[in-house]
């Protein structure tokens, strides 16, 4: 059973709550701040509760050194503006500041933590980071779904210091919807995989190929599979080293019954600054690439989603960065938005894709834990998630 947040005696207590404040910047500026929106609620609880809020996230690719362009400074004001309340800065992750900064603290008041990845014990989970991070606080929360894939200082080792860490509300609600798809999915279940590559998802696409009623593969990595059947790709992105783990899976589908789904025609150019041309699977010249599946390939999506119970998408089906090539990926976020379905996208392309579309609103559960959430269909324990189970 997951520990939860709602079941802790905050009031009085220093709440040390782990955050996904892993926010884009521009020029010292949060660019998209739908990351913060979704932690204020969170923050807002603890800190009406009477806690001591004390909220750390790492941003970025930080080396284990401070890096001022990767400051979580530019994060705070913006945090406060959600909360609706004041939140401090501190700009040490865990040291004598950060130390003094909570002993002055009042209930009801917000910390933000500089970046835990200026630590380089964060990514090692060293015992240091770990026990310096526990003397701030009495409590710990973890409401950063997307980093519960990582054993890292603050998303495990920190937490085994606490008597009763706890998910937060977002870690809470990942967890059901996820859990719903992966253990008990209401059937028909389709799952749509699609994106870059195979390589990314493999452990996924097992899992799933043996799982789901039908698997749907379109995108650059349905490449490989169409590779692995002998069918020409010309120059498309494809990972020929595959080949053999694509035979696999549609191997195992077979066995298990599982319809496995391929495009049958496709929009290919010879770049991506060309306009595109619908052609069919066997018919893709030597100097083609194929940059999205095409309108048989999205009708025929589109007929099996619409009579699915439950369907998990993960991976745009083409470039849809280039609006030339968007049509399939937006053809399935329209096929989720109006299936009915228990439907849940994730993943970081396909979820801006679903934004962009407008359809978020319009599906079951979007997933903000790209990689967490494709490791947890896997079937993966995911350590920072074990860490908040009743012992
Ligand atoms: P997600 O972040 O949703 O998990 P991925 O990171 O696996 O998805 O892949 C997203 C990328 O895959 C997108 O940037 C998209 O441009 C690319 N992509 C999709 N289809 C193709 C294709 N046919 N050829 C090249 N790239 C593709
Ligand atoms: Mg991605």
């Amino acid at each position: 059973m997951l520990r939860q947040m709602d079941r802790l005696e905050v009031a009085g207590k220093r709440v040390l709550v782990r955050l996904d404040l892993n926010v884009p910047l521009k020029e010292g500026k949060v660019r998209d701040d739908t990351r913060v929106r979704e932690a204020a609620p969170t923050v807002r609880a603890l800190a009406e509760r009477g806690a001591i809020v004390v909220a750390c996230s790492h941003l970025g690719r930080a080396k284990g050194k401070p890096d001022p362009a990767l400051s979580l400074a530019p994060v705070a004001p913006v945090l406060a503006q959600y909360v609706g309340r004041a939140v401090r800065f501190v700009p040490d992750t865990a040291d004598a500041t950060a130390r003094q900064a909570v002993a002055t603290a009042r209930p009801g008041d917000v910390l933000l933590l500089e970046n835990l990845r200026f630590d380089a014990g964060e990514e090692s989970n060293s015992p240091e980071l770990c026990r310096k991070l526990a003397a701030l606080a009495d409590l710990y929360v973890n409401d950063a779904f997307g980093t519960a894939h990582r054993a890292h200082a603050s998303t495990t080792g920190v937490a085994k210091l606490f008597a009763a860490p706890s998910a937060g509300p977002l870690m809470a609600r990942e967890l059901r919807a996820l859990g719903k798809v992966r253990d008990n999915p209401e059937r028909p279940f389709v799952a749509v995989v699609g994106g870059a590559k195979v390589s990314d998802k493999l452990a996924t696409l097992k899992a799933l190929a043996a799982k789901a009623d039908t698997l749907v593969l379109v995108g650059g990595m349905a490449n490989t599979f169409l590779l692995a059947k002998g069918i020409g790709i010309g120059t498309s992105l494809a990972e020929p080293d595959l080949a053999e783990a694509a035979r696999e899976i549609m191997a195992t589908a077979t066995e298990r019954g599982v319809a496995v789904l391929l495009p049958t025609d496709v929009v290919v150019a010879s770049d991506l600054e060309s306009p595109g041309r619908t052609v069919g699977v066997g018919e893709v010249g030597a100097n083609d690439r194929i940059f999205d599946i095409g309108p048989a390939s999205r009708a025929a999506i589109a007929a099996v989603v619409t009579g699915a119970r439950t369907v998990f998408w993960n991976g745009p089906a083409g470039v849809f960065e280039k609006p030339a090539f968007a049509e399939g990926t937006l053809a399935i976020a329209r096929a989720l938005a109006d299936s009915g379905a228990f439907s849940v996208v994730g993943g970081g392309e396909s979820v801006a894709a679903v934004q962009q579309a407008g359809l978020a609103a319009k599906l079951s559960h979007v997933s903000t834990g790209g990689g967490a959430s494709l490791e947890f269909l896997a079937g993966d324990v995911l350590p920072g998630v074990a860490v908040l189970e009743e012992r």
